[in-house]
C-alpha cells in the first residue's frame, strides 16, 4: 500500500474503508499514554475493523521485539518446503490405505447431502484424506508423551531435570534433554527436545507442538496447504486450506479434532491474546477464529494493531514471492486474503454482537427479578421511569455502553 513499508502485496482497503480506518487510528493516537491505547474495552472493537498497517515506532521497542520474535517464528515451516524431506515424510503415509478411507468417508458425506438435498456435500475427497491423516497419526503414528517410559524395562519415570544435550542430540536439533529416572530399576532415561520436523519423523513421539510441527509437515507431503498455527499462550495447531468450502479449517492433530476452532476458550477455558497462522505464503493473526467471546481475549499490548498488520504483512511479502512467484497465483492469494480479512473481522462482529445481547440479557433478567413494582406498569416498558419512581442506581452487571455505533461494520 502507498504511503508506507510494507511493499507490495498489501490488503486493498478502498478508499472509504481507509479513511474508516483512518479516523479510528487518529483516535487512538489522541490516547496519550500507552496503557490507554490498549484499552480492553478498545481493542475489541477495533479487531472488528479495517486496520491500516503501520511499522512500529522508533521508541517503541517492545513493538520491535516482537515483530524481530514474529519473524524469527515465521521461517519454521519453511522446513517443510524441503523436497528430501517431503519424499521421506510421504514414505511413511500408508497412501493406498488413507485414500480408501477417504473414499468411502466421500460417499458418507455425498449420501448425506443427498438425504439433505443439498447439491454438495460437506467435505470433498481432499478433506477426507487429511481426516483419514489425522485419525492414522494420531492413533497409530505418533505418541503422545508426558513422561517417557523406561527403555530398559518400560516402568514409569519420575523427572530429574533438564540437561545439556550431547553433540549428538544437538544435530539432531535437541536444545535441551529431559532427563527422566525409572522408578523401578534406576535406570535414567533422556528425553531430547527436538525442534526439527524431520528428526520427530524419526522419533514419532512428543507433546502438543510436536504433533502440530509433524503434522503440518505431512500435510505438506501430501501437497495440502497448511499453516503452523501458534498460539502465544504455548499451544501449536494445524490449518489446512479448503479448496471445497474455500477456506482455512483447524486441525488439532494431539487432540484429533477437526474444524472445532472454539474448543480451546469453550472447553478449555483457554484466554487467548495471540494467535498467529504461519505458512510459506505468510502470516495471518486469526485470533478472531479461535477466540469465540471478548471475555476470552487477553489484552493486546505487545503493539499497536496497526502494527501487528503491518508485521504480518512484512512476514508474507519475505516469503511468498518465492513460493507464488508468477501473477496469477499471487493474485489469488491476495484475494484469499482479502476475503480470510473481511471473514475475519465479520467473525468477530458476530462474537461481539452475541456477547451484548447475552449481557444486555442477563442483566435484564437481574434488573427483573429484584424491581418487579416497576415491571407492573405495562405502560412504562419503554423506558420513561413512572411519575414518582425513585431513581434507582445502575446495576453493576448492566451491560458497558456500546462505543462503536458510529463505526460502520464490514461483513460479506
Ligand atoms: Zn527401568
Amino acid at each position: 500500500m502507498a504511503g508506507n513499508n510494507s511493499g507490495g502485496g498489501s490488503y486493498p482497503l478502498d478508499d472509504h474503508v481507509k479513511s474508516v480506518a483512518r479516523d479510528l487510528q487518529h483516535r487512538f493516537a489522541q490516547m496519550s499514554n500507552r496503557d490507554q491505547k490498549f484499552d480492553l474495552h478498545v481493542i475489541p472493537d477495533l479487531l472488528s475493523q479495517p486496520v491500516v498497517p503501520e511499522p512500529p515506532a522508533q521508541d517503541d521497542k517492545e513493538a520491535q521485539n516482537f515483530e524481530k520474535y514474529l519473524i524469527a517464528m515465521s521461517h519454521i515451516p519453511l522446513n517443510y518446503e524441503n523436497p528430501g524431506l517431503l519424499d521421506e515424510a510421504l514414505q511413511q503415509i500408508p497412501l493406498d490405505r488413507l485414500s480408501q478411507e477417504a473414499e468411502e468417508e466421500v460417499e458418507l458425506f455425498q449420501a448425506k447431502a443427498a438425504s439433505l438435498g443439498r447439491s454438495k456435500p460437506e467435505w470433498s475427497h481432499q478433506e477426507c484424506m487429511v481426516r483419514a491423516l489425522l485419525r492414522w497419526f494420531r492413533r497409530s503414528f505418533f505418541t503422545f508423551v508426558n513422561n517417557p517410559p523406561c527403555s530398559e524395562c518400560l516402568s514409569p519415570t519420575n523427572k530429574i531435570r533438564n540437561v545439556a544435550p550431547t553433540p549428538e542430540e544437538r544435530a539432531h536439533s535437541a536444545t535441551w534433554v529431559e532427563l527422566y529416572a525409572c522408578v523401578t530399576c534406576g535406570a535414567y532415561e533422556r528425553f531430547p527436545r527436538y525442534t526439527e520436523a524431520w528428526q520427530l519423523l524419526r522419533v514419532k513421539r512428543g507433546r502438543a507442538g510436536d504433533f502440530a510441527n509433524v503434522f503440518t509437515m505431512l500435510c505438506r507431503a501430501l501437497d495440502i496447504r497448511a499453516r503452523w498455527v501458534w498460539c502465544q499462550e504455548d499451544y501449536l495447531w494445524t490449518e489446512i486450506y479448503s479448496e471445497h468450502q474455500q477456506r482455512w479449517v483447524h486441525v488439532d492433530s494431539c487432540e484429533e479434532a477437526w474444524d472445532m476452532p472454539h474448543m480451546y476458550y469453550k472447553n478449555w477455558g483457554k484466554k487467548m491474546f495471540y494467535v498467529i497462522a504461519f505458512s510459506r505464503e505468510g502470516a495471518v493473526d486469526v485470533t478472531r477464529r479461535y477466540v469465540g467471546s471478548p471475555d476470552a481475549l487477553l489484552p493486546r499490548t505487545r503493539c499497536p494493531e496497526g502494527v501487528l498488520k503491518f508485521i504480518m504483512e512484512e512476514i508474507t511479502n519475505l516469503h511468498r514471492p518465492k513460493y507464488a512467484p508468477d501473477g496469477e497465483t499471487r493474485l489469488r492469494l491476495y484475494r484469499e486474503d482479502v476475503a480470510e480479512d473481511v471473514q475475519l473481522r465479520s467473525l468477530w462482529s458476530a462474537t461481539l454482537e452475541q456477547s451484548r445481547r447475552l449481557k444486555a440479557a442477563a442483566a435484564a433478567a437481574a434488573r427483573g427479578g429484584r424491581s418487579s413494582p416497576d415491571n407492573k406498569s405495562g405502560a412504562n416498558m419503554m423506558g420513561s421511569p413512572a411519575t414518582g419512581d425513585v431513581k434507582r442506581p445502575i446495576p453493576e452487571d448492566a451491560p458497558v455502553p456500546d462505543v462503536p455505533s458510529l463505526w460502520p461494520t464490514y461483513g460479506p
